[in-house]
């Protein structure tokens, strides 16, 4: 009676251990050692396995555990698992003494019995004995099934925590190969997750965000310039919204400065107290940028058609009045401008035209062989006669400068444009000279002035659509900001290059490549087309 009294305090202590076993987390393997070991112990047994079904569900035991035998001897155990248990009784004890014979241990006598989960076996729990005079007793199975339970129970941990875990880790990829920045924060408004994206985005390493207030990773702000997730966190501001959106400015840690777009979706507990939320993070300058253009254009188109029509109209309705007697000096002179002001109208609705038909899908060129210096030559014509006396127009092409391949009208733009900025762009006068030379497959060309220049940061921008450099002279000539925009489009369209090189005060030289042609030399057969070098 004391015995088996002590035996069930025992098995208590021996249970107790196995699942404190398994709350510290500890592998299922070890686990898995632990219950057969005492399971062995309480059955007094020689030795024991647990063995289990694979999970892709092939019915196959694998033993994952043993007591009192060595890995080297789980092998001859192999045609013990193949046996059903309802076949052990039966053909069991034949099976064992097979094993017994091939490995030298002692196994006289077998119990065993199903780990089972919410009615589906998962594995067998075998427990042997060397003796055969003390036969395996229903309490020693009883025994055996709670260790049994325990190790079902074991199993069916370790199989929840892998598939947690494995839900995590895709969830944990899914964030890390988002498009968008993504990063969770915690009620604290502190980051635990910062994904690939938002590394990019920020410039902030995911080993110096995680831990760190949001506000201080994503400062996003206000056209003010305050942070608006210190002082105006979307996430507070009530009533509560499901899904908050904040849109501003950021510096990024490497020094770039973005327009984002944040949203986030916050998850509250049932008093509305703040538990922590997913923020979305979008890289939205381009978008900005081009709503930007949008207002730009509005406001030059507005301004740049209006004043043609409101002097054409103003000089029109003047020389119409009855009153006034006009000489025909004084007629002629008005209808000049009438016409210089068309003409200027219709030029900016062809730039529009073609910007229009640039975004659309290029420009359409119509390339034939011409010589460079003869066209600039004629485009200088028309500027010398009407720039004034302060200006020097000079050409300087070489005599034996080979033709270029291209499209005489849009070149004849390409030039107008750059001698109209030089003009333009020289308010004192000067030297405009315009030269070029072959160099391998490609004709260089510039505009040279000595006017106010162009400072170094502004030197890539003045290509942009509608791009005026800001400063007293841009404000006082007039200009749509287009000119350059186009010239560009020309001759990049042409597979050339187009770059300024200039200094503030000194001039600049707008320089630019044109592919150079072909002639055409026959040769004596007549057929050949040969490129000239
Ligand atoms: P627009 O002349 O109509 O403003 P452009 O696209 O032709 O537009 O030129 C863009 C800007 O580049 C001008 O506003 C001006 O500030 C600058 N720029 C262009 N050419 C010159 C030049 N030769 N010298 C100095 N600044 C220039």
């Amino acid at each position: 009676m004391i015995e088996s009294g002590d035996q069930r305090l025992r098995q208590r202590e021996y249970l107790l251990q196995i699942s404190r076993a398994m709350t510290a987390q500890l592998d299922l393997i070890s686990v898995l050692s632990l219950v057969i070991s005492y399971a062995v112990e309480m059955t007094a047994g020689t030795s024991g396995l647990i063995a289990l079904y694979d999970e892709d569900g092939n019915d196959e035991l694998r033993i994952r555990a043993s007591a009192h035998l060595t890995r080297q001897d789980w092998p001859a155990f192999a045609r013990l698992l193949t046996l059903p248990i309802s076949e052990l009784p039966r053909r069991g004890e034949a099976v064992l003494r097979e094993i017994a014979a091939d490995t030298g241990l002692t196994l006289r006598q077998m119990i065993a019995l199903p780990l089972v989960l919410r009615d589906t076996p998962v594995g067998v729990i075998y427990v042997f004995r060397a003796a055969l005079n003390v036969a395996f007793s229903a309490d020693d199975r009883q025994v055996l099934q709670d260790f049994a339970d325990q190790a079902a129970i074991a199993v069916s941990n370790a199989r929840l925590y892998q598939s947690v875990l494995r839900e995590k880790q895709r969830l944990d990829a899914s964030i890390e190969q988002s498009a968008d920045g993504v990063m969770i924060i915690d009620s604290r408004w502190r980051i635990v997750t910062f994904n690939k994206a938002m590394e990019q985005l920020t410039g902030w390493s995911r080993e110096e965000a995680i831990g760190r207030p949001c506000a201080e990773v994503l400062a996003i702000q206000s056209p003010q310039g305050t942070n608006i997730c210190l002082v105006d966190c979307p996430l507070n501001r009530l009533p509560y919204t499901p899904n908050p959106v904040v849109e501003g400015r950021i510096a990024t840690r490497d020094g770039r400065e973005l327009f984002v777009q944040s949203r986030y979706a916050p998850q509250r507990g049932p008093q509305g107290q703040f538990l922590g939320a997913i923020a979305n993070v979008r890289d939205i300058t381009t978008q900005k940028q081009e709503e930007q253009l949008q207002n730009t254009f509005i406001s030059v188109i507005s301004h740049e058609l209006k004043t043609p029509v409101s002097i054409i109209k103003g000089y029109a309705g003047t020389l119409r009045r009855d009153d006034v007697s006009f000489t025909p000096e004084q007629y002629r002179e008005g209808l000049a401008v009438i016409e210089d002001e068309a003409d200027r109208l219709a030029r900016h609705i062809q730039d529009l035209l073609d910007v229009s038909r640039l975004t659309a899908g290029g420009l359409r060129l119509e390339q034939t062989d011409f010589a460079l210096a003869m066209l600039a030559a004629d485009v200088v014509r028309g500027f010398a006669a009407t720039a004034g006396e302060h200006y020097k127009f000079e050409l300087r092409f070489p005599d034996d400068m080979p033709p270029v391949h291209a499209d005489y009208e849009r070149v004849r733009q390409v030039l107008s444009n750059l001698v109209s900025n030089a003009v333009k762009y020289s308010p004192e006068g000067g030297v405009i000279r315009l030269g070029g030379w072959a160099e391998g497959d490609f004709a260089v060309c510039y505009v040279a002035d000595q006017g106010v220049g162009i400072p170094p940061e502004e030197q890539a921008a003045i290509f942009r659509r509608f791009y005026r450099v800001d400063n007293r002279l841009s404000r006082e000539t007039q200009g749509s900001g287009l000119g350059l925009f186009l010239t560009r489009a020309i001759v990049e369209a042409h597979g050339g290059r187009i770059w300024v090189e200039s200094q503030v005060g000194k001039g600049s030289r707008f320089v630019f490549t044109l592919p150079l042609g072909r002639r055409r030399l026959v040769d004596e057969a007549g057929q050949a087309e040969v490129r000239e070098e």
